[in-house]
C-alpha cells in the first residue's frame, strides 16, 4: 500500500542524480529522435539539426547480440512509444536475448488503441517502465488539458498497480516537496510513493555511463550523443 503523503520518500532518495540508467544498463538505446511532446528544455528542442529518425532494425539487433543474459538495456527516444509495433521491434528482441529492460516513456501509449495489449506485455519482472512526469512534461499542453494528463498518469498508475507491473514516474528537477505539491489534489496523489525525484544535468552528454549509448542514427558511443 502506498505509503503517508508526508513521508512519502526516504531522505537518500531525495533530488538524487539521475544514476539508475546510466549506472545499469549495458546499453542505452535512441529508439527515435521523434518525440510526441516538445517539452521547452528537451535537447531534441534545442539542437534544430537533429534529423527525426527511427532506428534501424539490424543496427538494433546487432547491437543487443552483443550482449550477454541478464544484462540491462534502457529504451528511450525521443518517445519509444510513437514507434509503430515498437514492443515488437525493441522489446520483444531484447527479452527473447535474455535482458532485463527499463522502457522509458512520456506515458504517450496510455489510453491509446493498443493500451490493454501493452498492458499485457509489458507485464513481465524483467521489464520496468519509466514515465518521465513533472511541470516542464505539461508545458506544450493547453491548460484545459492539464488536468486530463494526471487522470491519464493515474489511469496507467492503477492498471500497472493491480496488474503487478513495475513502474515509477520521474520528476526531473524536482525535489520531494516540489512533487508533493505538483500532485497534490490530483488523482495521483494516491501514487506519490512511485515518485522518484531527480536532479537535473545541465550537461547531459558529461554524464558518465557505465555502458554503451546507441543513437537513432546508428552510432555507438561511451556518452549520451546529442
Ligand atoms: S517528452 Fe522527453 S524526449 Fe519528448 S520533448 Fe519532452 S523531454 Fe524531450
Amino acid at each position: 500500500m502506498s505509503e503517508s503523503i508526508e513521508q512519502p520518500f526516504s531522505q537518500e532518495e531525495d533530488f538524487k542524480p539521475d544514476n539508475e540508467v546510466y549506472e545499469k544498463a549495458s546499453l542505452i538505446v535512441q529508439t527515435t529522435s521523434s518525440c510526441s511532446k516538445s517539452c521547452p528544455e528537451c535537447y531534441l528542442k534545442e539542437n534544430p539539426e537533429i534529423k527525426k529518425e527511427e532506428l534501424n532494425q539490424e543496427r538494433y539487433e546487432e547491437s543487443i547480440s552483443k550482449l550477454n543474459e541478464g544484462d540491462t538495456i534502457a529504451l528511450r527516444g525521443g518517445e519509444i512509444t510513437t514507434i509503430r509495433d515498437w514492443f515488437e521491434k525493441f522489446v520483444a528482441p531484447a527479452l527473447n536475448k535474455g535482458l532485463k529492460i527499463i522502457i522509458e516513456t512520456n506515458g504517450y501509449f496510455i489510453g491509446k488503441e493498443d493500451y490493454q495489449s501493452i498492458l499485457e506485455k509489458i507485464n513481465d519482472e524483467r521489464i520496468s517502465v519509466r514515465i518521465s512526469f513533472d511541470p516542464e512534461h505539461l508545458k506544450d499542453l493547453k491548460e484545459e488539458n492539464v488536468s486530463s494528463e494526471f487522470e491519464k498518469m493515474a489511469i496507467f498508475a492503477e492498471d500497472a498497480e493491480s496488474a503487478g507491473i513495475n513502474f515509477g514516474f520521474y520528476s526531473l528537477g524536482m525535489n520531494s516537496e516540489q512533487i508533493q505539491k505538483f500532485v497534490r489534489g490530483t488523482p495521483l496523489e494516491h501514487y506519490i510513493n512511485k515518485f522518484h525525484p531527480l536532479a537535473f544535468y545541465p550537461q547531459i552528454s558529461a554524464v558518465e555511463i557505465k555502458g554503451k549509448y546507441l543513437k537513432s542514427n546508428g552510432n555507438i558511443s561511451d556518452r549520451i550523443e546529442v
